[in-house]
């Protein structure tokens, strides 16, 4: 199964992305933890996607798309995949679409996370992560950032929940309630 897990930050897609792809026997995918991974280890992608990380901003679609390509390029996706935090960009999306045709594949569905406002701001002014075993907390996590990371949303991202709902790939998961209620509806979709 091929999957993507849409949703603005907080509303639980690396949460759901973990659990879904074990329950499917396919990998999670996280760009962002991709993109953390490679600022922390000072790669080259990493040296030109930082500031866009740390700022809140969608890094560039040339960057993110090769690196997605890259990783979906390797064996343990052959099967499958639960993609969480690509697309973001109409463009991403695009891009995304062509690269499986290539392999005459196509996504199996779409999950589009929603959480209201207030409960997104209170989720990630609590989120803490593990770094290097250590709790920590994200430094894109302060109000400030958040604020912006929701605007990007609005403007760059939801625009990609429309295009794939007008493909009839798109299902809406109200994702408020305990972790493992939000799993099952999930999973329930992708059955
Ligand atoms: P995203 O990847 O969409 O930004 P995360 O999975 O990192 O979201 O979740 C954001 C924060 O909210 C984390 O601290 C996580 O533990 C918490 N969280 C995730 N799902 C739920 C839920 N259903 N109810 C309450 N808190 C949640
Ligand atoms: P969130 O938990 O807010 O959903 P992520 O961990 O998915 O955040 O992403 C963190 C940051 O990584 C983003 O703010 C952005 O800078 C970068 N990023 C992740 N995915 C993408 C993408 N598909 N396109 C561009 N930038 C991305
Ligand atoms: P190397 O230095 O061994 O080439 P990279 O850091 O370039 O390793 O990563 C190899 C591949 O794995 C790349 O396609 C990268 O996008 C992907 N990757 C790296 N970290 C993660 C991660 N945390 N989750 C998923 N894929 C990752």
């Amino acid at each position: 199964m091929r999957v993507v897990l849409l949703g603005p930050p907080g509303a639980g897609k690396g949460t759901q992305a973990q659990v879904v792809a074990r329950h499917l026997g396919v990998p999670a995918i996280s760009t962002g933890d991709v993109f953390r991974d490679h600022v922390s280890g000072g790669t080259e992608l990493g040296r030109r996607a930082r500031a866009c990380v740390d700022a809140g901003d969608l890094v560039p679609d040339e960057l993110t798309v090769a690196m997605v390509r890259d990783r979906l390029a390797s064996p343990d996706a052959g099967d499958g995949f639960v993609l969480d935090g690509f697309p973001r960009t109409v463009p991403q999306a695009e891009q995304l679409r062509a690269l499986l045709a290539k392999t005459d594949l196509a996504l199996t569905s779409v999950v589009e996370l929603l959480v209201d406002t207030q409960e997104l701001v209170r989720r990630l002014s609590t989120r803490v992560v593990l770094v290097d075993g250590r709790p920590s907390r994200r430094e894109d996590d302060d109000p400030d950032t958040v604020r912006h990371r929701l605007t990007v949303y609005e403007t760059q991202t939801r625009p990609v929940s429309d295009w794939y709902a007008a493909q009839g790939l798109l299902t809406r998961v109200v994702a408020e309630g305990p972790v493992d209620d939000v799993t099952s509806d999930v999973v329930a979709v992708l059955e």
